[in-house]
């Protein structure tokens, strides 16, 4: 936990989200901002700060998050023909909230290669 990361404290109830799913290790929320019909956000419960930062030690973690993105999509008839599952790592991959998280977006075809 880290006391001032927003995702942290999504994680923990204290600022309020509108959750998909959650388990031990895991948090899923909407999006406040999508960029497609359906945009979830998983995170870990443990704060890591980006994709760049992780070890070995992570490896169960982040397999868990496929798992799960996989599970959620099975929730929302907009992804039964696929869905994408993004992350961001760092200034140039595109990342502005620095508690990693993977983007789960649904319900439109996306573009290839991404912008
Ligand atoms: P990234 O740019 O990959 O770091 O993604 C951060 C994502 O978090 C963006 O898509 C934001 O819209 C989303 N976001 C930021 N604050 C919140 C919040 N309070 N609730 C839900 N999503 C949020
Ligand atoms: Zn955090």
């Amino acid at each position: 936990m880290s006391q001032n990361c927003i995702f942290c404290n999504i994680a923990k109830g204290k600022i309020p989200s509108h959750k998909v799913y959650e388990d031990e290790i895991v948090f899923a929320f909407k999006d406040i901002n999508p960029k497609a019909p359906v945009h979830i956000i998983i995170i870990p419960k443990k704060h890591i700060a980006c994709l760049g930062d992780v070890s070995c030690q992570e490896e169960q973690v982040l397999g868990h998050i496929q798992i799960v993105a996989s599970k959620i999509s099975k929730q929302f008839k907009e992804m039964r023909n696929g869905f994408r599952l993004i992350n961001n790592c760092g200034i140039d991959g595109g990342q502005t909230v620095f508690h990693i998280h993977y983007h789960l977006l649904g319900g439109r075809v996306f573009g290839w290669p991404p912008g």
